[in-house]
């Protein structure tokens, strides 16, 4: 039996490895960096499921339906319907997976914008992309110990070319950590994730959305589209790309006083908003629902900076602050957040008066009880009810590239599809380098999610492949 070729060791790669796995097959996972990981890694705000188990638990009525609607409507006119019926369905399964089969942590649920209803997990412990990634990392190492050795982790492995027999894919080329190439057989998964970090004059930012090159990323370096490249560059029967000029603008990427101008930045979770961030001008309003889609938040603060009312802040109250405890910790570490023990503090550092700055959160606070309707929208109110002498937290923030929505055209069982909609034989794609399954916007906690799902139905159906 020829093994498995997964191309990318981030959270899609790993669950296309266990699926296969679990389907009786081989597997060779390869990374061209030294460690697993990828942007899966970084992931602050967790994973969507409608229906969970965790849901049920807190009183939470969702349903896979409501999911689907809310991601039908956040994908606009770029919706595919069948990417996100695989999406939304399989949910409660992806997540019920990761807490029984690795012993992930998803108990948590928060709401993040866009959504109807709480549906985005997390666990009590650190951030959620490591917990659940760290998981299945850990349990392919053992896979890989066991005398079966059905499983291989290469890192190092730079995967530079797909190997053809007529239409089908038949293998891998990549060159090791001595520059050295080498062969190796099999049906392939490529889950070598986006490619929000390829700033080269040449590469895929440039040439699809060519006015966000100054922008800075939340993206690790190894963002860099090479699955795109390689799929599409195919000899016959070549692999083709969809909605590549949908990239994901995140709203909140921290600006850290130390090195403002850096190019690779922190991002501030979205789940600060969904326990209660508030974001102001520079004179301390507010100007937008912060629980809006991420396209939404991030045109407004374009509009606030662009007309000279920035910077912009992402402000906290102490209760906020408490329910992300350990996300707050690690910002206050790397000193991205300011602390300050109370409102009086803060009105100084932004230079405002105090009476002004406690207007805001008074206003707030009156939205939040239902007494006045607030002007931006806002529905959802989480911890509004802030104290003068509380502790705050304060950061800068700017806009950041962050997700890139448009990829590889697949069907909704991980078959990458040529130009003419048919099936490329040996050839599967998960997680990020995959297009058209958020439209187009993509909503928060929805892309760990994809990692999972379509990773998992690629594994399955590339195991099954003779
Ligand atoms: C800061 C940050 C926070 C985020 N927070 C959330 C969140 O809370 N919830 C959510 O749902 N999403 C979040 N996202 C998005 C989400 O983390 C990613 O979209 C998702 O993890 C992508 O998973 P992936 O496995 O497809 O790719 P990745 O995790 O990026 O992994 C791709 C892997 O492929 C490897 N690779 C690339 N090219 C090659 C090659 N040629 N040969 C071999 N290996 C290769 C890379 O080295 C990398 O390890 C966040 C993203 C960022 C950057």
């Amino acid at each position: 039996m020829e093994p498995v070729i997964v191309v990318g060791g981030g959270l899609s790669g790993l669950s296309a490895a266990h699926s296969v796995l679990e389907h009786g097959g081989k597997v060779i996972l390869l990374d061209k960096k030294p460690a697993l990981g990828g942007n899966s890694v970084k992931a602050s705000s967790g994973i969507n499921g409608a229906g969970t188990d965790s849901q049920t638990r807190l009183n939470i009525n969702d349903t896979p339906k409501k999911f689907y609607d809310d991601t039908t409507k956040s994908a606009g006119q770029l919706a595919r319907p069948n990417l996100i019926t695989a999406l939304t369905s399989n949910s409660a399964p992806a997540i019920d997976w990761l807490t029984k089969n690795f012993g992930v942590d998803l108990s948590l649920v928060s709401i993040l914008g866009g959504h109807f209803t709480p549906r985005t997990h997390r666990g009590t412990g650190g951030a959620p992309g490591w917990a659940i990634t760290s998981a299945l990392m850990k349990k392919l190492a053992l896979e890989e110990e066991k005398p079966e050795q059905r499983a291989k982790i290469l890192k190092n492995a730079k995967v530079v070319k797909l190997l053809q027999d007529g239409d089908k894919v038949t293998g891998v080329e990549y060159e090791d950590g001595q520059g050295q190439k080498v062969k190796l057989e099999g049906p392939v998964v490529i889950a070598t994730g986006g490619f929000g970090a390829d700033f080269s004059p040449t590469g895929l930012i440039a040439t699809h959305r060519p006015d966000l090159i100054q922008l800075p990323t939340v993206n690790g370096d190894h963002a860099t589209g090479d699955g795109h490249v390689l799929i599409t560059s195919l000899s016959s029967q070549s692999g083709v790309l969809i909605d590549m000029d949908q990239v994901q603008v995140h709203p909140t990427g921290f600006v850290d006083p130390a090195q403002p101008d850096a190019k690779t930045k922190f991002l501030a979770a979205e789940a600060l908003r969904g326990v209660g961030g508030l974001l102001l001008k520079k004179d301390g309003s507010r100007f937008v629902n912060e629980m809006e889609k991420r396209d939404v938040v991030t045109a407004k603060m374009w509009e606030v900076i662009q007309s000279g009312q920035g910077p912009v802040r992402l402000v906290l109250g102490m209760q906020a602050a408490t329910e992300l405890k350990s996300h707050c910790d690690f910002y206050l570490s790397k000193g991205l957040m300011k602390k300050f023990a109370n409102l009086q503090e803060v009105a100084e550092h932004m230079q405002v008066s105090l009476k002004d700055l406690q207007g805001t959160f008074i206003s707030h606070e009156s939205f939040a009880s239902g007494q006045e309707k607030d002007p931006f929208g806002k529905t959802q109110f989480h911890n509004s009810d802030i104290k003068v002498e509380e502790t705050f937290l304060v950061a800068l923030i700017t806009p950041v590239v962050h997700y890139t929505m448009g990829g590889v055209l697949v069907d909704e069982q991980a078959h990458v599809l040529d130009a003419s909609g048919k099936p490329i034989p040996g050839m599967y794609a998960s997680g990020e380098v995959i297009g058209g399954v958020h439209g187009k916007n993509r909503l928060g906690g929805s892309s760990l999610l994809e990692a999972v799902v379509f990773g998992r139905i690629a594994g399955e159906n590339a195991a099954k492949s003779e």
